[in-house]
This record gives structure tokens, C-alpha cells and sequence, in this order.
């Protein structure tokens, strides 16, 4: 061990926060969070340090860290947070980590425009739009478009179109063939035009059966109005979203929130599956691979996954339910109670 190491080691602080174990090179081989700093640490180096999980392998690269990096935070869930980003940044050697996890598709609305467009991306700058994601492939988030396409009608255009002013002379082929309303030559309102992408936004939510009720009441609306074409078009809508409903046949959780998430795992990688359930209906279900698993538990393979997934996911439930019973489930439940303003209870089936 350097001198340097040994300093660093001395005077490491018994708060919370995060380390990065750096090779002499200055890369990255490890990032760890823990409740102490100094405790967590320091037991790398001594002689009855854990001999399974990832104390096992932290010990099994001890020799070649000449340098350890560390953050201070006000808390471990802080800590979690931070270290999920640093695993996405660092992508180290020795730590179980979501694979491709710096491409991940979202889909965007982009709220901050008066008339909103729904697009795929793979980029989450805070510029007041809302995302939903991530998905596990380019072909998960397409699937989701594609019927979100069927079902809504909104622009594709990126002109700009402000609310009180015509942007075009004529609209392009999407507005004959009812794919969009048409704000470009201001045949819908900002209002109304809001409202569909309002519906939009509970159908990715999951909340189908909110949407259902609320398109009913529109149609009986327009029925009483003797908008029966408008009503013809709203009943097809109602239909369609129904059918999505049916197709999920996982129905037994009455009016349940949660994400179950099971996994396999062979040799050096996981495969874990989410199925997210919303209103009782399961409403989306991906695959995401996890690598550098050799030598880590099932909790731990569990545990990193959830950590990272769920640091950058757009929706968390109020409960997650996991096959195995996790080490740190408090600290876990806390972290995702904060991003998701809201208590969140973590289920084990065993
Ligand atoms: S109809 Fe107008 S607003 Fe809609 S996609 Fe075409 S150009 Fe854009």
C-alpha cells in the first residue's frame, strides 16, 4: 500500500457517501456507497473482511487500488443516488452494472411548447418536458410510439407554433389523414389540443382505466350535443384502449401500484424483468441486462438493479415486489420513498 493510500485511508470521515477505488492509472475499478465512509472502506484492508458478495470481490482486487476518491453526502439515499450516476459514468470493471445503461430510450413530451410534440429520445435535459422510461431497446420504446401514435392524434412537426398565430398556410398530410389536429393553421385550440396530449400522458402513465372514464363521459358529452361523428370517433378510441387493457392478462391484482421484477442469471450476466402494473392491469413489462456479475448474490445482483434502475426511472410505484429479501431494504425503500415524494414498500416472495 503507498503512503498516499495509507493517508487517505487514516483520514477517511465517518459520514455517508461515496468511494471510487482508482487503479495507477487513475481508472476507475470499483464505486461503493456506504453509511460510513471510514468503516466501510477501511474493512477492505483487514484481515476478517467479508469473504463473499462483493466484499469477496473488492478483496480479490485490493492490490492493484492505488488510490481511493470519495464524496461526502448528507445521507445514504443521497449517497445511492450518487453512486448510481458514477456507476453510469464510470461504467467500472468490478461493479454489477446495467449494460448499454448510457443509451436507454425515453419518450419525451415536450410540455415547454404550446402545442406539445411525443417523440422518442435518449437525453434527459431539465427543460420542462416530461419523460416516461426508460425502456430496455430501441424496439420497446417503438412498440410504445407506435401505439400511442394509433391512439392519439398529435404533431410530428418541429416548427415552431405559438399559440395565436398561424405558422402555415397549409397543414401536411397528418391532418387529412387525422393523425394530427392541425395547430399550424390553428384549427384546434392550445386548450384542446393540451387536453389530448393530457391523455396521451395518463395512457403512458398506465392509468388506462382513468382514460376510459374520462373519454366516456366525452363521448356522452358529444352524443347530447349530437356530435355523433365526434362521438363515433371517441367510442373507436375508447375501443382500442380497451383492447390494450384485455391483452394484459395479468388482471389478479385489483387496483394494485406496483413493479414486480424477477431475473436469471448465467455466467457473467443477469437478464432481470420488470412488469409494471398500474390500476391492476399490467401496462408495460421490459427486459434489462446486468453485467460483472460473477461472484455477487442474487440480493446483490437485485439490490444493484433496483439502485440503478430506479435512479433513473420516470415512475416509481408505491410498492416493488422482489423474489428475494433484500440486506439494505430500508435503505433502499427510503431512497425510492425520496424520488418518489411518497412512502414506496419493498415486497419480497420469499
Ligand atoms: S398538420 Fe401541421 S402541426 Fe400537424 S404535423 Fe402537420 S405541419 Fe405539423
Amino acid at each position: 500500500m503507498t503512503p498516499e493510500l495509507e493517508a487517505t485511508l487514516q483520514n477517511l470521515p465517518d459520514r455517508p457517501g461515496v468511494y471510487l477505488m482508482k487503479d495507477t492509472r487513475g481508472v476507475v475499478l470499483y464505486v461503493g456507497k456506504a453509511q460510513s465512509l471510514r468503516h466501510r472502506v477501511r474493512s477492505y484492508w483487514q484481515k476478517d473482511a467479508p469473504r463473499a458478495g462483493e466484499g469477496m470481490r473488492i478483496r480479490s482486487v485490493v492490490d492493484r487500488i492505488a488510490d481511493v476518491d470519495y464524496t461526502i453526502t448528507d445521507s445514504v439515499s443521497e449517497a445511492l443516488l450518487l453512486e448510481a450516476n458514477l456507476i453510469k459514468r464510470y461504467q467500472p470493471r468490478f461493479n454489477v452494472r446495467l449494460k448499454d445503461d448510457k443509451s436507454y430510450p425515453y419518450i419525451k413530451i415536450t410540455l415547454a411548447d404550446d402545442f406539445p410534440r411525443v417523440e422518442r429520445t435518449r437525453k434527459l435535459p431539465n427543460d420542462g418536458s416530461r419523460y416516461f422510461g426508460p425502456y430496455a431497446s430501441a424496439s420497446s420504446v417503438d412498440e410504445s410510439m407506435n401505439l400511442v401514435r394509433r391512439l392519439f392524434p398529435f404533431r410530428t412537426c418541429t416548427i415552431d407554433i405559438k399559440d395565436g398565430v398561424r405558422a402555415l398556410q397549409r397543414p401536411c398530410l397528418l391532418y387529412h389523414i387525422k393523425r394530427c389536429q392541425g395547430p399550424c393553421i390553428q384549427a384546434v385550440s392550445k386548450e384542446d389540443y393540451r387536453a389530448d396530449i393530457a391523455q396521451v400522458e395518463l395512457f403512458l402513465e398506465g392509468r388506462r382505466e382513468s382514460l376510459v372514464k374520462a373519454l366516456q363521459g366525452e363521448m356522452t358529452s358529444a352524443s347530447e350535443k349530437t356530435e355523433y361523428e365526434r362521438a363515433g370517433a371517441i367510442r373507436d378510441k375508447v375501443r382500442a384502449i380497451e383492447r390494450t387493457m384485455e391483452s394484459q392478462k395479468m388482471a389478479a391484482f385489483a387496483r394494485t401500484e406496483l413493479d414486480l421484477v424477477g431475473m436469471a442469471r448465467q455466467d457473467n450476466q443477469a437478464a432481470v424483468q420488470i412488469f409494471n402494473v398500474r390500476g391492476g392491469k399490467m401496462v408495460g413489462r421490459d427486459v434489462f441486462m446486468l453485467e460483472a456479475t460473477h461472484e455477487a448474490s442474487d440480493e446483490e445482483v437485485l439490490t444493484s438493479f433496483l439502485e440503478q434502475f430506479y435512479a433513473r426511472a420516470t415512475s416509481i410505484p408505491p410498492s416493488v415486489l422482489v423474489r428475494h429479501s433484500l440486506p439494505d431494504a430500508g435503505v433502499l425503500e427510503a431512497f425510492l420513498a425520496g424520488r418518489r415524494s411518497g412512502p414506496v414498500h419493498l415486497r419480497s416472495a420469499s
